[in-house]
Parts: structure tokens; sequence; C-alpha cells
């Protein structure tokens, strides 16, 4: 089967033109949030809104494009708006109470990463199940347009109900974690095609539509990339912060510092990296492989001045955990895997609350 690259879909989408500006899709910048995923393509158009309309043959045709090469099983475009100058609008951090926040949710983190596959959502799990582990409070979005997978990882077996007030969803249960997802907006077999607007409606009714309260911290897992998601988040409520995922390859790199760069523009602080699938532990023999070259997330997070909040293996037993809806923090708490992530969790709601880690008191045998 032939490979589908970043590379051969960026080729292919330079025959598209937009002939109101004479030029091809790539040569105007207008393509962002690539994601090539054994065959499934995604990516985003950014626009102005006011074009909307005029573009969506050009959008079809991106798509079109795309989906015609060999190998590609499907292809996905969402128009963004593109906001020119001036720099969106977002109320700085020590302002919060001019934004209303959510009412009886103490904080509100963002999970990124800069591209997809990179363990985004399995991080994002796991960091709220450690976070429950300290005692707190926790609820866990899902704002994955391109491929909700938490009802999946979290291992949700009930739907939202109506909430008390009858005007709200309240969300399941999983773990001891509340937990909310596109997925659960769409059946499982029609793919939702989400444009610019459709995803700033649905993460707002994600926000103010669930039934969260009370709660000391919502996580919520981004689409990769830098989207509309992002953007609508970043505006409508005030984050305390946002964790940036990214596997040690370079150019996976390149693309974490993209969101990073993305979430201090809106003015939202960055609270750290997580460099996942940091290294091979092999189950067998119990060696470490640093397949990726270990250590990149470190690297950067120096020359970027962001805190490295900790490093995550490679392991099967992560893949296992997390595609079973078993998640090891909750389902393993005594592996070695879960306390890391519960390293991380204390790092973050310290961070967040500026309250010091709560650390277990710790049993010594002498
Ligand atoms: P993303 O949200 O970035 O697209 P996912 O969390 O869905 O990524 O992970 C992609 C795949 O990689 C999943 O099958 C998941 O179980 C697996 N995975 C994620 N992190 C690890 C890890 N540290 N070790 C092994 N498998 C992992």
């Amino acid at each position: 089967m032939v490979e589908i690259t970043e590379q051969r879909v960026l080729d292919a989408l330079r025959t598209v033109r937009d002939s109101g500006r004479g030029d091809d899709v790539v040569a105007l910048g207008m393509v962002s949030g690539l994601n090539v995923a054994q065959g499934r393509v995604s990516f985003s158009l950014a626009i102005d809104p006011k074009d909307a309309a005029r573009l969506e043959p050009l959008r079809k045709a991106a798509e079109a494009a795309v989906a015609a090469l060999p190998g590609v099983v499907s292809a996905v475009a969402i128009l963004t708006a593109h906001r020119a100058q001036p720099a969106p609008q977002r109320t700085p951090p020590h302002a919060h109470g001019e934004k209303p926040g959510l009412a009886g949710v103490r904080a509100i983190v963002a999970v990124a990463s800069g591209k997809g596959g990179v363990g985004k959502s399995t991080v994002a799990a796991n960091l709220a199940l450690g976070l429950a582990a300290q005692g707190l409070k926790v609820g866990l979005l899902d704002c994955d347009v391109y491929g909700p997978s938490m009802p999946l990882m979290m291992g949700v077996k009930d739907k939202p109900t109506k909430a008390v007030d009858g005007k709200r969803l309240a969300p399941p249960v999983s773990y001891g974690v509340k937990v909310m997802s596109m997925g659960f907006l769409a059946s499982d077999k029609t793919p939702m095609i989400w444009r610019g607007p459709m995803v700033a409606n649905a993460v707002e009714q994600m926000l103010r539509g669930v039934e969260w309260e009370p709660l000391d911290v919502l996580i919520v897992d981004m689409p990769p990339g830098t989207g509309d998601a992002q953007l609508t988040l970043a505006q409508r409520v005030p984050l305390a912060g946002a964790v940036i995922v990214s596997t040690p390859q370079d150019i996976a790199l390149l693309d974490a510092r993209k969101g990073l760069n993305m979430f201090r523009q809106l003015e939202v602080p960055v609270l750290g990296i997580i460099e996942n699938m940091s290294y091979f532990h092999c189950p067998h023999c119990g060696e470490r492989t640093d397949v990726f070259g270990h250590g990149g997330a470190k690297r950067e997070a120096h020359d970027t001045k962001v805190e490295f909040l900790g490093e995550i293996p490679l392991d099967i037993v992560i893949r296992d955990t997390s595609d079973s809806g078993k998640p090891i923090t909750a389902t393993q708490p005594d592996s070695k895997h879960a306390e890391a992530f519960r390293e991380i969790a204390r790092k973050v709601w310290a961070k967040v609350s500026g309250e010091s880690a709560r650390t277990p008191p710790r049993i010594v045998v002498q």
C-alpha cells in the first residue's frame, strides 16, 4: 500500500487554487492542522469568515484532491475562521473576572499537541485520573472533533442524561471522573464533518450546556494542531493553562512549538511539556531503548523556557489499557506508569491551584 505522507498531501493541495486570490491553498498559507493517520487525512483551511460561502467549493475541491491520492482512506477538510490583525481578543489571565468562567469549576486545563497520534488523549485521560487520585473532583471534556476517543478510552458505558435543571446534560461518570465527548453527539458510523462555526458552537455547548459543577479541575482534550477549537476555548472561558504533549521526534517537536506559540499568543499560560513514548520499555526483558531519541521534549522545554512535566515510556501495557477502556492510572495504580502520571498530575495541580502538591504520606519500612 502506498504510504501517505504530509508531503504528498501538501503536493496534492498545491493543485487546488483559490481563483479569487490567484494562487494555490498551500502557497496562500491556508492549510493548517494537517493530520495523517492510517490513511485518514484531516486538515483545516484558514479563511476570513465572511468568505465562508464563497469558499465552500474550494473546501470540497481540497477534500477531493486529497481523497484522490492512492492510499487515502478518508479526507476531511474544515474551514476555520482565520482572524487577521488584530490578534484574537482574550482576557489576560490576571483579569479572569471579566470573562465568565464556568460556575463551580475552579480551573480549566487544556491538553494539546502539535499533531495527532502522539498520545495526547491517553495522557489527558491518565492526567485526569492522576488528579482524581489526589482526591480532586475532576471532569474530562473530549473536544477532539477529528477523532473523539474518550468514550472508548475511559470505558464509558452510559450516554449523557438530562440534568436536573432539564436544560443541560449530565455527563456520565467513569472511574470517578465526569466525561463528556464530541463523540456522544454523533452516531458511531457517521463521520462528522465540522466547519469552523460548528466547532465553536459545539465547544460552547460542551462547556456551558453540561452540568460540570462542582469540579476542582476540568481537563480538556483538544484536537491536534492549532485550530478553531483551541481558539474558541481560549476565547470563551478563562483557561488556567495548557499542557503540551509531544513525542521526542524533532518533527513532532516542531509541531509542538506551533501549539506552544499559539497558546502564548492567546495569553494562556503554558504549564509545561510532557514527553510521551519517550523511550521503549520492553515487557519481556525489561530493557529500555531510546527509539525516537529520548529527551527531545526536555531540550525543547529548556529552549522555550517551559517546564518539563515528565516522561512516559512507549509501553504496550499503556496502549492495551488505554485502548480497552481501562486506563492504567485507574486500573493499575501500583504500576510505575500510574505513579508517573500521578507525579505529572501533582505538578499540574500545584501550578494551577497555587497549592503545594498533596503528596500522600510515604510509608518507610525499616
Ligand atoms: P492522540 O490523542 O495524540 O491522537 P492517542 O492518545 O489516541 O493519541 O494515542 C494513539 C495510540 O497510541 C493509541 O492506540 C494509544 O493507546 C497509543 N499510546 C499512547 N501513548 C502510548 C504509550 N506511552 N505507550 C504505548 N502506546 C501508547
